[in-house]
C-alpha cells in the first residue's frame, strides 16, 4: 500500500490487479475497485462522503502517471500506472474464457452499441449485456433491475468520475456483484470514440497533454492537475521529515 495525500493506493501490477479481480469475481461477497488519478484524489479529498467511498474500496489503483510521480516523492514508489482501460479489457478477456456475465453501463448508445459490437467480434462467447449512462433519477429503478435480472460477475460503470463511484457505491449492496468498476471513458475508447494517446506519448509520460490537446474542454478539470502536484509535493516532504 502506497499513500499519496492520504489515499491508499496498491502497490500492484496490472498483471497483479487482475489477479486480485479474478479472486473478487469468484467470490459471494461485492467487491469494488476504483481507478483514481490526480483529479479524482482531489475530488476526493474536497468531498467527505466521496473520500469515505473511496476508503471503502478494496483496490485502489493509480491511473493517472501523476500518482506515480508523487509517489517517489514520497520515497515509497509504485510499481506503475493501472489504467481502467487496460483493467478492462483483461477482465473481459477473463470473463469471456471463464463465462462469466459482464455488464456495460454508461456512455451514450452510439458508444454503447459500438463498444459491445467490438467486445463481442474480439470474444464470441462473451455473455455481455449494457445500458447507455443517460439516464434520470426517475429511471434509475428501471437500469438497476435491468442490471438484476443479467445478474452480471463484472459490472463496469462508464460514468465519469465521481458519479460512477457514487453510483456503485449506493446499490453495492443491493445489486451484491462480485466485482464493479468504475471505468470512466472506456466504453468510448472501445468504441474507437475516444483513442488513447499514441505510444510515443504514453512512453514519454505525456498521455494528459495528447489528451488536453484533443480535447481542449478537459481543460479547466486539468487545473486540478498543477493544485495536486503542489499539495501531494508538499505532503511528501512534510511526511519524509517526520520519519
Ligand atoms: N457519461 C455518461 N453519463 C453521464 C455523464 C457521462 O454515461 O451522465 C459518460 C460519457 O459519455 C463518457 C464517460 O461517462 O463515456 C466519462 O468519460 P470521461 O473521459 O469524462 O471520464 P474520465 O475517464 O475522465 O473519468
Amino acid at each position: 500500500m502506497v499513500r499519496v495525500l492520504g489515499i491508499p493506493f496498491a502497490n500492484l501490477t496490472t498483471f497483479e490487479v487482475v489477479q486480485h479481480g479474478k479472486q473478487y469475481l469468484a467470490d459471494d461477497k461485492p467487491h469494488v475497485i476504483i481507478t483514481a488519478g490526480p483529479e479524482f484524489v482531489m475530488q476526493a479529498l474536497a468531498n467527505s462522503s466521496l473520500l469515505a467511498i473511496v476508503k471503502k474500496a478494496d483496490l485502489i489503483t493509480p491511473d493517472g502517471i501523476g500518482i506515480v510521480l508523487a509517489a517517489k516523492w514520497y520515497g515509497t514508489p509504485l510499481k506503475e500506472r493501472v489504467t481502467g482501460v487496460e483493467l478492462t479489457s483483461q477482465l473481459i478477456a477473463y470473463a469471456a474464457q471463464a463465462g462469466l456475465r459482464v455488464y456495460l453501463l454508461g456512455a451514450s448508445q452510439d458508444a454503447l452499441q459500438a463498444a459491445i459490437e467490438t467486445l463481442k467480434k474480439q470474444h464470441p462467447m462473451l455473455m455481455l449485456a449494457g445500458r447507455n449512462g443517460y439516464f434520470t433519477e426517475e429511471d434509475t429503478e428501471a437500469v438497476i433491475q435491468s442490471i438484476k435480472t443479467f445478474a452480471p460477475h463484472l459490472l463496469l460503470v462508464g460514468l465519469g468520475q465521481p458519479k460512477q463511484d457514487q453510483f456503485i457505491d449506493r446499490y453495492r449492496d443491493e445489486l451484491h456483484i462480485p466485482l464493479a468498476m468504475g471505468v470512466g471513458g472506456t466504453i468510448d475508447v472501445l468504441a474507437g470514440k475516444v483513442k488513447r494517446a499514441p505510444q510515443f506519448f504514453q512512453k514519454a509520460k505525456l498521455e494528459w497533454f495528447y489528451r488536453l490537446c484533443k480535447e481542449p474542454r478537459r481543460f479547466r478539470r486539468q487545473l486540478a492537475l498543477p493544485i495536486f502536484a503542489w499539495r501531494a509535493f508538499r505532503d511528501a516532504v512534510g511526511t519524509r521529515a517526520r520519519q
